[in-house]
């Protein structure tokens, strides 16, 4: 019998897989494979990688198929179903079964000038270096589309360094997943970024000046000049080939298919999104990889039909998680909101509140597997718990999916445990989990522990090692930058895990200014401007005013600083006075004129000590017994500018009545008719905990030396973004084992801990005068780089109770967690 011909077109996501499955079940197709684009199919889903360093070559999903033509660079321009061939324009293929697989188009709105030079999509390899070339030098760029893909492409722009502007034509972000209260704590996460969220908001025309572009939009006055547009507003299926040659295709696109996969003419199966299977059409590659699958399998002999899709979608978007799954609307709906914390979650219920029918998350997307599985099913424990636990994934049931994009499930992720796979690598290379998007890979690791293995504590793909054994290899190579240590201990360019990580190592250990040299390009973007970014793209400038005590002359110099800088001010939960709303431009004046007072940084932007907060202690208290000011002062001007894993914050209080708070800090003094207690490990915040007893009724020598210990053991152990907490928590024998450590000294480590506390308070130094002598470290604080002397004009401002306040704010009157427990009627 001669060889039967399959003719698939399209080597994206899906036809790749496809390709595989049918290598697999049935090699005697002799296979063509027609792949417009230059390369062989990569991982779309992960295409913004690309901006954080991962190469094409590292995205590819090529792998060795025998018996394949693959024609790289050969777009199908015709099928001739008569002939049964598909026509390029280098030459003519026939086939007995054809394949489409030729995905979707980025969907352009037809606005006048959306083909200037400029102006892209963000769909393919070339789209991105086409944008990256675009973005050398300039400043500004502008995304249409605030949902999934405008997100990822605004994150994108960001990494580029431009100032992002996302226009969404929808009131709210992600209108198709979240609600409007979901949107909007959406929308405070991103801006807090720096990005800005122009909603209800539609290009209507882009024109070309001077280099630059100018979008009008549908609102009255509003226009944005930029220097690059990319479209990121959906997708259309690429059904043309189909269309053109008679085969039916939906009312709104897409080549529509059977449960099959067969299109109307029973030799073409369409695959992917350019199917529209049964009239859907699905955006996501999980059902898509299910279609290829279908095809082979039916190709093979076989009668697989397609089972029906998931939605759900689980994603970290610009560090924000945000998953929704089953039902967006329903009878009942229960809803928890935290504004401090950036977290609300939504669970739709039945009739009678005992069946979830579906939710959505933002802030907190940890209970998502067990909400996902319980779907149809009794509505697991309160929602509140689920969100403040952490410990969701141990009540996940077997047949909850884990890796939507696999349609992996974490019975199958046990079984392949169960069988010896002991690592991610092994978990991915067996089961598929975490090979798509990745969102799932911290969950195959809290599974590894479920199933008794013993889990890496990597701190990325880069380095196989823990942060602690870097902070090890810094203390001990005395290496000084981030090049010399990946070049030497790690693999790749780094990302934003390892890039801060490493960044506050080598600042622990003195690695000099945080701005010196390489080290400013791997800080956060606080860091990067000694500054706390806020949401209008505005800093907010925090002196240190160690223990809350402060002069009048210096009150007086801070508010002569907001008046001039028009600041507004505000006191804050940790004793000192937060200014807000200086542009980028004037920080350096603004701290010039602090540093000239005797202000120095209040750190208040990094992952180091913030303050030591105090009572007012035995000089005018009635019941102190200890003075709680001056111990609070000597302990932040000891412990100032120390970079740690995660923010340190401290009180001393002058007795037992507690004013200071002490217990909820990471390390809280309290006064005793005897001298200091010392506690540790507290912490406020999503899950409060209280500081445990460390030591009790020692002197100030004792207290501070053991403080000092306390810090540099957990600086020099704990795991990035590792709460003190948490640290405490996770010693085999908590506190009575750090009290061994740090106090007994039963590793013999004191004297080196010690050391390192020395070299830090003699190696202090602030970090704003360090910008101020200066003149490199000055040049990175304007608006523009190519025009220095001008402001910003996005940034507006109005006047609210007497101070400025970002221009557009309206919900200010939120004051702490809400929450909604009893399921209401709608
Ligand atoms: C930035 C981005 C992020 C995404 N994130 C996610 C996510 O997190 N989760 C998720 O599930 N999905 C995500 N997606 C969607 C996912 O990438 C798609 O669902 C998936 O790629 C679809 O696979 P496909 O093979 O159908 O189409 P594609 O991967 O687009 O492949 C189609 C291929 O066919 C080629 N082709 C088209 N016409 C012809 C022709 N006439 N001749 C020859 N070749 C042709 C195209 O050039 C292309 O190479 C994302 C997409 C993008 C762009």
């Amino acid at each position: 019998m001669s060889s039967k011909r399959l003719a698939v077109v399209g080597d994206g996501m899906v036809g790749r897989r496809f390709l595989e499955a049918i290598v697999e079940r049935d090699p005697s197709w002799e296979v063509t494979v027609l792949a417009e684009e230059p390369r062989p199919a990569y991982d779309r889903v992960r295409l913004s990688a690309f901006f954080d360093g991962v190469s094409a070559e590292e995205l590819s999903l090529a792998t060795e198929l025998p018996g394949v033509d693959v024609r790289l660079g050969e777009a199908a321009t015709a099928i001739d179903r008569a002939a049964r061939a598909v026509r390029t324009e280098r030459g003519e293929y026939p086939y007995d079964k054809l394949v489409l697989a030729t995905g979707s188009a980025a969907f352009v709105p037809p606005v006048e000038g959306a083909d200037l030079e400029g102006v892209f999509v963000y769909r393919t390899i070339e789209d991105l270096e086409a944008i990256k070339a675009r973005a050398q030098g300039r400043r500004h760029g502008v995304v249409v589309g605030g949902g999934l893909l405008g997100l990822e492409a605004a994150n994108a722009l960001r990494l580029l360094g431009l100032e992002t502007q996302i226009v969404e034509f929808a009131p709210w972000l992600m209108a198709r997943q979240l609600d409007e209260a979901g949107g909007g704590v959406l929308r405070r996460h991103i801006e807090r970024l720096g990005i800005d969220v122009a909603c209800s908001t539609g290009g209507t025309k882009i024109s070309a000046a001077s280099g630059r572009l100018r979008m009008e939009t549908n609102v009255e006055g509003l226009a944005f000049d930029t220097d690059l547009i990319v479209f990121a507003a959906g997708v259309r299926p690429r059904d043309q080939l189909a269309r053109e040659c008679g085969i039916d295709v939906g009312e709104r696109g897409g080549v529509i298919t059977d449960t099959a996969c067969q299109t109307s003419d029973p030799d073409v199966y369409a695959i992917g999104e350019v199917a529209a299977m049964e009239g859907v059409c699905y955006g996501l590659v999980a059902p898509g990889y299910t279609m290829a699958e279908v095809v082979a399998d039916r190709l093979a002999g076989g009668e697989a039909t397609f089972p029906g899709a998931d939605l759900s979608t689980k994603l970290k978007l610009l560090g924000v998680d945000v998953a929704q799954f089953g039902a967006m609307d329903g009878p009942l709906a229960t809803t928890y909101l935290d504004p401090a914390e950036g977290v609300y979650a939504k669970l739709i219920l039945s009739d009678d509140a005992r069946t979830l029918l579906g939710g959505m998350l933002v802030g907190n997307a940890e209970p998502y597997p067990l909400l996902r599985a319980s779907v149809g099913g009794p509505v697991p424990a309160q929602l509140a718990d689920l969100l403040s636990s952490g410990e969701v994934q141990a009540g996940l049931p077997d047949g909850a999916q884990v890796c939507s994009c696999n349609a992996v499930t974490k019975g199958d992720i046990m079984g392949a445990i169960h069988e010896g796979c002991t690592d991610v690598g092994a978990l991915k290379d067996c089961t598929r989990a975490g090979t798509g998007c990745g969102s799932c890979v911290p969950m195959l690791k809290q599974l590894l522990a479920e199933g008794g293995v013993e889990v890496s504590t990597s701190v990325c793909e880069h380095f196989t090692q823990s942060r602690a054994e870097l902070f090890d290899i810094v203390k001990v190579t005395g290496i000084t930058t981030f090049s010399e240590l990946i070049a030497r201990y790690g693999v790749g360019a780094g990302c934003d895990l390892c890039k801060p990580a490493v960044a506050s190592i080598l600042a622990s250990l003195g690695g000099g200014h945080i701005l010196d040299g390489e080290q400013a390009a791997l800080q956060d973007t606080n860091d990067h401007f000694l500054a706390n970014l806020q949401r209008n793209g505005t800093y907010s400038v925090v002196p240190r005013i160690p223990g809350g005590e402060i002069t009048p002359e210096k009150l007086i110099v801070i508010g002569e600083v907001a008046r001039d800088f028009g600041l507004y001010t505000k006191i804050t939960g940790g004793q000192r006075i937060d200014m807000f709303g200086a542009r980028v431009e004037d920080l350096p004046k603004i701290w010039r004129r602090l540093v000239d007072a005797g202000f120095e940084s209040g750190h208040a932007y990094g992952k180091a000590l913030r303050t030591v907060k105090s009572c007012v202690g035995t000089d005018w208290c009635r019941y102190g017994v200890q003075d709680s000011v001056k111990m609070a002062i000597d302990l932040e001007l000891r412990y100032r500018g120390l970079r740690s894993p995660h923010k340190l914050k401290s009180a001393v209080s002058g007795c037992a009545r507690e004013c200071a708070e002490a217990r909820s800090k990471d390390f809280g003094v309290i006064g005793t008719e005897n001298g200091w207690n010392l506690y540790v490990g507290g912490n406020g915040g999503f899950t409060p905990r209280h500081a445990d007893l460390l030591l009790a009724d020692v002197d100030a020598e004792t207290l501070v030396r053991t403080i000092d210990r306390f810090l540099m053991f957990y600086i020099s152990t704990a795991d990035r973004l590792q709460r003190t907490s948490k640290w405490v928590e996770s010693l085999e024998g908590g506190i009575d084992y750090l009290r061994e450590v740090i106090v007994d000294d039963r590793l013999g480590i004191c004297d080196e801990l010690d050391a390192l506390m020395a070299s830090h308070v003699e190696h202090y130094a602030d970090e704003w005068k360090g910008v101020l002598d200066d003149p490199e470290k000055l040049q990175r604080f304007v608006s523009f780089v190519n025009a220095p002397e001008t402001p910003d004009p996005s940034i507006e401002f109005e006047t609210v109770r007497g101070q400025r306040f970002p221009a557009g704010t309206t919900e200010r009157s939120h004051t702490g967690p809400v929450l909604l427990g009893t399921p209401e009627r709608k």
